[in-house]
């Protein structure tokens, strides 16, 4: 999975997270445009990289899944010390595509539409844990990606959990807002890491894009923020445009105590992702979502 950097053209940024940025490159010898993430820098012995490659390319062999960006390569650097990522590249991550609908259209995103990222989210996140045993770790409207062809794919998997973990020195707390109660009350967040955490991030995710806003109030500090979903009552969905089964799915993976939020089994069967499992909706969706597409783009 090694690629080398000599071959990668550079044709401009995509965006700037946590850990560094994206941009639009060109694989010269396949001719295939592809998104770059740049991480970095990294810390950790030419040995620890070894094992993270190693592990990376296991998280990465399961890249052949309708809801997952693929994947196409890593390349590690020594000076300056960083980690290239290659992949599938999107038209836009559900943020910025909300974000446009909301406050620059000034409409809603349908229920039509918000159904089919339900079924991808889930599917996604349920296949990544019964095929792979990975644990997503930050689902967040940026990290689920969509394109014109009608495609609603997860990404940044594993590469938080595994990857950056091992490498980075250390997350920014703010960038956090979508973990789950039990992983910020310290009495509880030295257990094990549990699905039904990403399943709470699963809701937030759901409710910030079904709402056009975040649940919790802004703060002037991130620890208030924190402790916030902690003390408060969980985030409800209340809609009058959204149908009874929508807000109860969001609702249940909204279930502030974590023994008794469902895991993907149990949500896979729910009648909303039931009724939005069809053979159209790539086409469904590829038809709502290029207009704006195009003219996010223009
Ligand atoms: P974050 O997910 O926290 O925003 P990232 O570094 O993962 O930070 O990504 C930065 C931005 O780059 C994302 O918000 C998204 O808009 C864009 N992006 C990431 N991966 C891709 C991709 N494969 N194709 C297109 N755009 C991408
Ligand atoms: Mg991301």
């Amino acid at each position: 999975y090694e690629f080398n950097e000599k071959d990668i053209q550079e044709l401009g940024q995509i965006g700037n997270g946590e850990f560094g940025t994206v941009s639009k490159v060109l694989h010269r010898p396949s001719g295939v445009m592809m998104a770059m993430k740049r991480v970095g820098p990294t810390v950790g012995n030419q040995g620890e990289r070894k094992k993270v490659l190693k592990e990376l390319c296991f998280v990465l062999e399961c890249h052949d899944y309708e809801y997952v960006v693929k994947f196409y390569g890593v390349k590690f650097n020594n000076e300056p010390a960083d980690c290239l990522i290659c992949m599938e590249i999107m038209d836009a991550s559900l943020e910025k595509f909300y974000k446009f609908v909301y406050d620059k259209k000034h409409q809603e995103l349908p229920e039509s539409f918000l159904g089919k990222v339900c079924v991808a989210t889930l599917n996604a996140l349920n296949y990544l844990k019964e095929k792979h045993r990975i644990i997503h770790r930050d689902v967040k409207p940026s990290n689920i990606l969509i394109n014109r062809q009608g495609d609603i794919k997860m990404c940044d998997f594993g590469i938080s959990g595994k990857l950056v973990d091992s490498i980075a020195a250390s997350r920014d707390a703010g960038c956090q807002l979508y973990m789950a109660p039990e992983r910020i009350d310290p009495m509880k967040a030295s257990r094990s890491y549990d699905v039904r955490s990403d399943v709470w991030s699963l809701g937030i995710t759901l409710y910030e894009i079904s709402t056009g806003k975040f649940p919790y109030p802004e703060w002037k500090s991130i620890f208030h923020q924190l402790s916030l979903v902690v003390e408060r009552e969980a985030p409800k969905l209340e809609s009058t445009r959204l149908s009874e089964d929508y807000k109860n799915f969001v609702n249940t993976c909204l279930t502030k105590d974590e023994q008794n939020r469902p895991k993907y089994n149990a949500l896979l069967s729910h009648p909303l992702i039931v009724a939005h499992t069809n053979s159209n909706s790539k086409f469904e969706v590829a038809q709502y979502v290029e207009p704006y597409i195009i003219e996010m783009n223009s």
